[in-house]
């Protein structure tokens, strides 16, 4: 990138009227941080000078014969330019201001109310804000690069430790089985917590590979399929299994949605599954499907212990489990609820979440209604 001096900059002005260049350098030169100023006086030169980074700041014409500055930036910010880029707006420009933001321009100026100290402060200020947001830009591709190993990572390990955890699981077993009668009370314990343990390895490999699987989609084909008839049938899997009282509400007519069904079942299992784990065996558990010509609204409803409205933040991130005393001893991953957003989101749905700390909590989700044919 062109190195900025730290008080005076090398300009080019991009600008098909002689008569503005010639006002622009009468301005430019009262002006005490102008090092140098330059002149391109049509698009594609102006287009060509910008990407060869070849001054510190433009100054470009809204005004380019055929073309505007607005195209101009478009063009430039396309090929990866991130020069700091100033648009000279005129009286007729109602509205291009914040085209010319939105488009990349580091900021605008009126022509016809310019003096030397607003193009100064306003090249000082373009070329600073520019340097900045180059830097933040930097950081975020390191970010995003580093993210993506720590994701590599994880998924890699996960890999690798579901074969030795299925080994380890299966001597334990073998272990308890064939010393059952020669066993002391503190070593049977013992074994059996060890299995314990890989069982929880075994859950959290289980559920990053899950998430990789559907990040990638890879969990089956999309199908149009009859949601309600999916929700009623894990429904009824979670309700032979659990003491609570659970009640389910479907639509009369059948929900038709078009996704993978296998992830979609993953989906509403794990939002089950939480629900029966953060409820006492007393408490209510409701299920419901509302649809409306766009939306199926699905929600879990529980009487359970809720989550206090300060750690409802990070609930969808992964790895991220609500510490309240009630659930120290629920075990979990913390990956169930990154699974769900990860998996509405797949399906063009939006995550629907409230909760009240000692009341309860309704987790659900949204889907595109489609017509039924
Ligand atoms: P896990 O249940 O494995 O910890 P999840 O990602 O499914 O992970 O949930 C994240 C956290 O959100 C849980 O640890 C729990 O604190 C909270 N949570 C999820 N569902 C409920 C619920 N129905 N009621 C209360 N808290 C919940």
């Amino acid at each position: 990138m062109t190195k900025v001096s730290a008080q005076s900059y090398r300009v080019l002005l991009i600008d098909d009227d002689e008569d503005d260049y010639i006002l622009a350098r009468d301005l430019l030169n009262q002006t005490p941080v102008i090092q140098s100023l330059e002149w391109a006086d049509n698009y594609e030169d102006g287009i060509k000078l910008v990407l060869q980074d070849s001054h510190d700041v433009y100054l470009v014409d809204y005004y380019l014969g055929a073309e505007t500055g607005i195209d101009l930036l478009k063009a430039v910010r396309e090929k990866g330019s991130r020069a700091p880029i100033i648009l000279l707006t005129g009286r007729d420009s109602e509205g291009i201001d914040l085209d010319a933001l939105e488009a990349g321009a580091a900021d605008y100026l009126d022509k016809n109310a310019l003096n030397p100290t607003i193009v100064g402060r306003v090249l000082r200020y373009a070329v600073h804000q520019q340097r900045t947001r180059n830097q933040l830009e930097d950081a975020l591709t390191k970010v995003t690069q580093l993210e993506q190993i720590k994701t590599d990572m994880i998924r890699i390990a996960a890999h690798d430790l579901r074969t030795p955890l299925t080994v380890m699981h299966g001597y334990i077993d073998m272990l308890l089985e064939d010393l059952k009668d020669d066993l002391k009370d503190n070593q049977r314990t013992y074994l059996e917590q060890l299995h314990h343990s890989v069982e929880r390895m075994q859950r959290m490999v289980q559920d990053i590979l899950s998430l990789e699987r559907i990040l990638e989609m890879s969990g089956g084909h999309n199908n149009q399929f009859d949601f309600s008839a999916l929700v009623k049938n894990s429904f009824e899997h979670y309700q032979k299994q659990h003491p609570h009282t659970m009640t389910l509400h479907l639509p009369k007519d059948p929900v038709m949605v078009y996704g993978i069904e296998p992830l979609l079942r993953e989906a509403i299992e794990n939002l089950l599954s939480n629900a029966v784990k953060y409820t006492p065996k007393d408490g209510k558990i409701g299920v419901d499907i509302s649809a409306d010509a766009d939306f199926i609204l699905f929600t879990v409803k529980d009487t359970g212990f809720g989550i206090p409205k300060d750690l409802q933040d990070r609930l969808f991130h992964p790895f991220y489990r609500a510490k309240i005393k009630e659930a120290r001893k629920i075990e979990g991953t913390g990956l169930g609820l990154n699974l769900v957003k990860n998996i509405v989101e797949r399906h063009n749905g939006n995550i629907h979440f409230e909760s009240e700390y000692g009341k309860g909590s309704t987790f659900g989700f949204m889907l595109p209604n489609i017509e039924d044919d």
